[in-house]
């Protein structure tokens, strides 16, 4: 007899494991499928605000016993080298994706998820009652499926998602880059230099290695000939700041982990009643350096709504439930994100709109709280 999950989990980042450590601690069969092999490297920022770290504990991690870098200065510079600096409230810490992804892993295994690695989910089927998951490695069934598949896949194309198919020109359509670095840099402190169409951020992880992660317009890396290298030296170096990293840092990787087509549209959380989480559901611009506890807290949401049962009735209750939370928890972060990435676009007025910050220490703490959430 075929294996029915009450919950098929598509991606394996911080929204999927996170959601099948609850929903398996609570005694619920849960597979969950990731595409890639564990631990592998993400293009992310790795600052983790600490909204989520009492969350990270409650799955299992011991963050505690890491001795990770707190992170609680922010530096913001401008492409002209102009800078302003702020006591982050609330703050972060540092971690690796290849680490924190691997240890999350580790403790959804220990509390009975079946975990699939190497596996690409290519088509999800809702039937009355269940769920019907076509795989790389055959076809599973569920009572209910979540996507936590990031930012764009192969299944947003499969589901003819409105965000997939609307034409994005060269400029709204962003790519990441992502280097693990060694430097001089103070170890509380992310920094967001900014450059023309783009913004890199720098902060400590473990081991006493830094990320250094940008995000900028594929139009930049066309204007460059698509060579990465030729783009930093034509276009980040322009802030000083930038320009002395990359030249006195010693790189760990040989060439940076990159992604691209990265676009912020509003997306829908609930498609063909497949409940998306994380960047699956909406993606708040990395600027706000909040993206992995926005995942991590709609995994914390979904865990308390999923509902023993999928009858009709259960289904439309725990839907509607999760959209109205998912809005009232998110809606007005995603929006503010959108206005402060509108703010540092081009060069001239990013120059302009420090300058103009600094003297107003308390708006730029306006601008972080309006992005953050409260611990949970
Ligand atoms: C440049 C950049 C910098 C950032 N910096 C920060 C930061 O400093 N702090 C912060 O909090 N956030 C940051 N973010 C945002 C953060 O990375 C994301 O919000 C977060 O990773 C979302 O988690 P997720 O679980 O939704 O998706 P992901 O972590 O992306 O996980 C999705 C998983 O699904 C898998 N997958 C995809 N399709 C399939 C399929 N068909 N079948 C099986 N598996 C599949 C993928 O391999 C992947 O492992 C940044 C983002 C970018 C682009």
């Amino acid at each position: 007899m075929t294996t029915v999950f009450d919950a098929g989990i598509i991606g394996g980042g911080l929204g999927g494991l996170t959601l099948a450590i609850q929903l398996a601690k609570k005694g619920h069969k849960v597979i969950l499928f990731e595409k890639e092999k564990y631990p592998f490297h993400k293009v992310c920022g790795e600052y983790v605000s600490m909204e989520s770290r009492n969350f990270l504990m409650r799955c299992g991690l011991k963050l505690d016993e890491m001795n990770l870098p707190v992170i609680n200065r922010l530096n913001i510079t401008a492409p002209n080298g102009n800078s302003i600096s702020h006591n982050l409230t609330q703050g972060g810490f540092g971690i690796s994706r290849y680490t924190l992804d691997a240890l999350l892993v580790e403790q959804a295994i220990t509390h009975g998820v079946i975990i699939k690695e190497l596996c690409k989910v290519s088509e999800v089927i809702y039937t009355i009652n269940d769920f019907i998951i076509h795989t790389s490695a055959g076809v599973f069934t569920s009572k209910f499926a979540f996507g936590s598949y990031g930012k764009r896949s192969n299944l947003d194309v499969k589901l003819k998602r409105k965000f997939i198919l609307k034409k994005q020109k060269g400029a709204q359509n962003y790519i990441g880059v992502k280097y693990h670095i060694k430097t001089d840099h103070d170890a509380n402190l992310i920094a967001l230099h900014n450059f023309k169409n783009g913004y890199c951020g720098i902060s400590k992880i473990e081991e006493g290695k830094y990320c250094l992660c940008y995000l900028t317009t594929e139009q930049n890396l066309k204007e460059s000939g698509n060579d990465i290298k030729k783009m930093e030296q034509n276009i980040l170096y322009k802030n000083p700041h930038l320009r002395k990293i990359f030249e006195e840092a010693t790189f760990l990787y040989e060439v940076p982990l990159v992604i691209s087509q990265i676009n912020f549209e509003p997306k829908t959380q609930i498609e063909n009643h497949i409940i998306m989480l994380g960047d699956a559901a909406g993606l708040i611009t990395p600027l706000c350096g909040n993206g992995m506890s926005m995942a991590m807290r709609a995994a914390d949401m979904l865990a308390t709504l999923m509902p023993e049962n999928n009858n009709e009735e259960n289904m439309n209750m725990f839907e509607s439930a999760y959209q109205l939370a998912w809005k009232n928890e998110f809606a007005l972060r995603l929006k503010a994100g959108r206005i402060i990435q509108n703010m540092f676009g081009a060069e001239l007025p990013t120059n302009v709109f420090i300058s103009v910050l600094k003297p107003f220490p308390l708006f730029v703490q306006l601008l972080v709280q309006l992005t953050h959430g409260k611990p949970f």
